[in-house]
């Protein structure tokens, strides 16, 4: 497939298309492929490089230094500081995700249609299920599923009562590595670093890779471009720089860097930036008697949907040992003596859909976003919860010992303890806590409190448009890929029939 790369430029570029797409992420390869097959001369640009399964083999530390952006240690500064980790490679974060694939329960798409007048959110069916067929979602088959799946859905379905369901996964030809989070060695994940992107440029988009763009170019309120500077492989600027000219410029580069980009540019509206939502989520560890070996199966296979409408989601999690040592309590030999364990270790994560709410800015005139956020007291209730009833699935399934993340009790050694780990004052500092689906800062819906109009078109500016996470008007309370695709595609089609 013929890539461009802004590492070998030297000296200044400049090409022209009829629209210009930032990011390659969930959002950015929708949009590229839908306006790739309609016929327009697409230009994507990608800080990233390019890598597939040829390229990758699981391994950790190549992940974080050449999938993530900042070695995985993105993060806010806030109560407490939570590292969000993001994708910055062709595909963005599909790239290093798991590969779940959920729609927005109905109940969150009609508030984001009747609060916040984004118009058509009800009406995603034919967009949804366009996606679910081309990425081949389905839950997750017996092979791929695992004892250690079977045993947690048995305990919570039957002993504790509650709802569940197999995790439907976006797969054709997964081995269950068990890395999808570091760059899925078999490309069996149907990420889009090998589904819509080789498909745009098969359509005649052209993908420049290790491209970061600086600034969006705008005449009075009309976007006509972008200016990028070339990147060395490790992200350095080479002092090259590319031009690219177009009518449309849609800015996909995610829910942090897509506001301070605009920013940095000069759109103004109050609301960029603002309503960050996260996600925050906790790794709930519970050591069992007998071997796990979570590395045969799926990462993520089974779900507990018994809590969403309290806003609380819980799904499997396995992590290597190398990732999961962080979440084992303890210093010294005592570490060591839990690590290994490892083999009978099973993880779950819990996210909340946050009530908590951020804001990102651009360190001036930078396109390096700043984000703020602080932990609600709600919210920490709402996550001790989540961590409790991860905690109780555990001990219903045969668990011996629980590592909930609290630093008040990290260690659960039956149920009885769980009612003790509740009622614990615990402050925002005291929990281990992460998030991995940043949404919420460049809204859709009715003007004057959004960003965007209901397609994604930045009030106020002609062709210019937002197409990613962004865009979301609240926590959509459930892994976000998926509501992204479907959202985006929509839009493109809406500015291909209609205009920008
Ligand atoms: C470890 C992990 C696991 C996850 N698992 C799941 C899951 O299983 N299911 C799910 O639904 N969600 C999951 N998510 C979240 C999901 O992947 C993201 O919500 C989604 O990819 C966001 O899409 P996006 O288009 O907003 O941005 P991204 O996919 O992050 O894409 C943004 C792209 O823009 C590029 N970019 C940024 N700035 C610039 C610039 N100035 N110039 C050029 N390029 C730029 C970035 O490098 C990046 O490639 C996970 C996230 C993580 C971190």
């Amino acid at each position: 497939m013929p890539v461009f790369d802004g590492s070998t430029l030297r000296r200044h570029h400049r090409i022209a298309g009829d629209a210009v797409v930032v990011g390659s992420g969930a959002g950015g390869a929708i949009a590229t492929a839908e306006l790739a097959a309609a016929g327009w001369n697409v230009v994507i640009l990608e800080e990233g490089g390019y890598f597939t399964g040829q390229h990758l083999s699981g391994s950790v530390s190549f992940a974080f230094t050449r999938l993530y952006r900042n070695g995985g240690l993105t993060g806010t500064i806030g109560r407490p500081p939570i590292i969000v980790p993001l994708g910055r490679c062709v595909g963005g974060t599909t790239t290093i995700n798991s590969g779940t694939c959920y729609r927005t329960p109905d109940f969150v798409l009609q508030r984001w249609e009747r609060d916040f007048g984004l118009e058509g959110a009800t009406a995603l069916e034919e967009d949804y299920s366009a996606i679910e067929r081309d990425l081949h979602i389905k839950p997750v088959p017996d092979h791929l599923y695992g004892p250690a799946n079977g045993r947690i859905q048995e305990a919570v379905e039957r002993i504790l009562g509650w709802r569940g369901s197999r995790i439907p996964r976006n797969e054709d030809g997964c081995i269950a590595t068990a890395r999808c989070a570091f760059g899925c060695p078999s490309d069996g994940k149907l990420a889009m670093n090998v589904t819509k992107i080789p498909e745009a440029v098969a359509r005649g988009a052209t993908l420049w890779v290790h491209a970061r763009v600086r600034r969006i170019l705008l005449d009075g309120h009309r976007a006509v471009g972008v200016v990028a500077d070339a990147l060395t492989p490790e992200g350095r600027p080479t002092g090259a720089q590319l031009d690219v000219v177009a009518g449309l410029v849609v800015v996909a580069a995610g829910a942090l860097h897509t506001p301070a980009l605009l920013q940095a540019s000069g759109v103004r509206n109050p609301w960029l930036g603002r309503n960050l939502h996260l996600h925050p989520a906790t790794r709930v560890v519970a050591l069992f008697p007998e071997p796990i070996r979570g590395w045969h199966e799926v990462p993520q296979a089974y779900n507990i949907d018994e809590f969403i409408p309290s806003g609380i989601f819980i799904q499997g999690q396995f992590v290597p040992p190398e990732v999961q040592a962080a979440a084992i309590p303890g210093f010294g030999r005592t570490h060591a003596e839990r690590m290994r364990a490892f083999e009978r270790m099973a993880s779950f994560g819990a996210l909340i859909s946050d009530e908590s709410s951020g804001r990102v800015w651009s360190a001036g005139t930078s396109v390096t976003p700043l984000a703020w956020y602080t932990l609600s007291k709600r919210d920490v209730r709402k996550l001790l919860f989540a961590i409790a009833r991860t905690a109780e699935a555990f001990f219903a399934a045969g668990a011996m010992e629980v590592y909930s993340g609290v630093a008040a009790l990290p260690v659960l050694r039956d149920r009885t303890e769980i009612a003790t780990l509740e009622s614990a004052r615990v402050r925002p500092s005291q929990l281990d806590v992460m998030a991995f689906h940043p949404m919420g800062t460049a809204r859709a819906g009715a003007a004057p409190l959004s960003v965007c109009d209901p397609w994604g078109r930045v009030y106020g500016y002609r062709g210019l448009a937002v197409a990613d996470a962004s865009l979301f008007p609240t926590s959509n309370r459930i892994n976000p890929q998926l509501t992204i695709m479907a959202l985006v595609r929509r839009n493109a089609r809406e500015w291909i029939a209609r205009g920008y």
